[in-house]
């Protein structure tokens, strides 16, 4: 049975990379490709980010593959005008996606591509997984004319299921990223997170990690991590950091995850956004984009060997000397996607 796939295009170059990996993906397996309008090209035809009928069709999905969405032409600071972004923190919420994972793995090719010296970012391999639902981004807010508050908040259930999703995609260590010294809510992670690791998951190293010292140790010696658990605004910034030890953001992908059971589909992404000054011009880099397809195929279908597949295509395609724009080199989004074909 083929597997339904929403696939939202997004704005900006967002279509652009999409095109080509829907080709690159029907290559792998019999897939039925749902398209629907989001962010602004949906804003645009119906006054909203994102519609209840996509949000629908999404949950009916067996996984969501989105590109990117935004760009100048619906930049708002207007409190009640539609934004792009409501679209993908109304996917989050609307599909219960609270695991955010970010693989960090700079390749030897592109080894040069980074502002860390070769001898740093060798060997390195980790993975970032961000809680996405929760914490201070969701909490309670205040604010008067001279003064603001955003409540942190995390239930022990929050804690866990995200500890879960680390200490599953650990192979040998998680580090659990808090500022115990001074917050509450980060006490009670570290006392979630080593309940739960003693009793289920002893076989895995667990360190706990301050988010200072986190950040330090990122670019001091980022291949001593394997897993990095994090709550949500520690791993929205150290998840940025550790995108950078790749050289360029055209290169990662992300994938959130919500609840196996019952089974939540998956979104996956880029990591960039939708590139307004590149757009339109088929320069675009499509390797993020192919990345978490690969993503979708591991985590949201099952499908590790046709996952390993698209990676491996993408990494001897760079090997071989594929450089789009953003990684020095001249290639276009076409070519870019016909050299990983060729290797597939
Ligand atoms: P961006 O990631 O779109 O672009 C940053 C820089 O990286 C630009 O110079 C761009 O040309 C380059 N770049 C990004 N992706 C690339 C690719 N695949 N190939 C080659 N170069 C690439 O971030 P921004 O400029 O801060 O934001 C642009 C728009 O995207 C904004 O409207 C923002 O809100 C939105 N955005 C969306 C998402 C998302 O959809 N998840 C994420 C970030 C930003």
């Amino acid at each position: 049975m083929a597997y339904r796939i929403v696939t939202l295009p997004g704005d900006g170059i967002g279509p652009e990379i999409m095109a080509p990996t829907l080709d690159l993906l029907s290559r792998l397996g019999e897939f039925d490709f749902e398209e629907h309008l989001f962010g602004g090209a949906s804003i645009d035809a119906h006054g909203v980010a994102l519609t209840d009928e996509v949000l629908d069709a999404c949950r009916r999905s067996d996984a969501v593959l989105l590109a990117a969405v935004g760009g100048p032409k619906w930049d708002t600071t207007e409190a009640g005008r539609p934004r792009p972004e409501q679209g993908l923190l109304g996917l989050r919420k609307g599909l219960g996606l609270y695991a955010n994972l970010r693989p960090v793995k700079p390749l030897e090719a592109l080894y040069e591509a980074s502002p860390l010296r070769r001898e740093r970012i060798e060997g390195t391999d980790l993975l970032v997984v961000r809680e996405l639902t929760g914490g201070i981004y969701f909490g309670e807010k205040t604010r008067t004319a001279t003064s603001a508050s955003d409540l942190c908040a995390y239930s022990s259930e929050e804690i866990e299921r995200i500890a879960r999703t680390a200490f599953t995609a650990a192979r040998r260590k998680v580090s659990s990223v808090d500022k115990a010294n001074v917050l509450e809510t980060s006490r009670l992670w570290r006392e979630v997170v080593s309940e739960l690791h003693a009793r289920e998951f002893a076989d895995i190293e667990l360190e706990h990690v301050l988010v200072d010292n986190a950040a330090m140790q990122l670019v001091s010696s980022p291949r001593d991590f394997d897993v990095i658990l994090a709550e949500n605004m520690f791993g929205d910034i150290l998840s940025d950091e550790a995108a950078m030890l790749t050289g360029s953001i055209g290169m990662l992908p992300s994938a959130s995850l919500g609840a196996a059971d019952p089974a939540t589909p998956g979104m996956f992404e880029p990591v960039h956004g939708s590139a307004p000054d590149i757009a339109g011009r088929g320069v675009a880099n499509p390797l993020a984009m192919f990345l978490s397809a690969a993503l979708m195929l591991r985590h949201g279908l099952g499908l590790a060997s046709e996952a390993a597949a698209v990676e491996s295509a993408v990494q001897d395609a760079l090997d071989a000397g594929l450089r789009t724009a953003d990684l020095g080199g001249d290639a276009g989004t076409a070519q870019a996607a016909q050299a990983v074909l060729d290797h597939l």
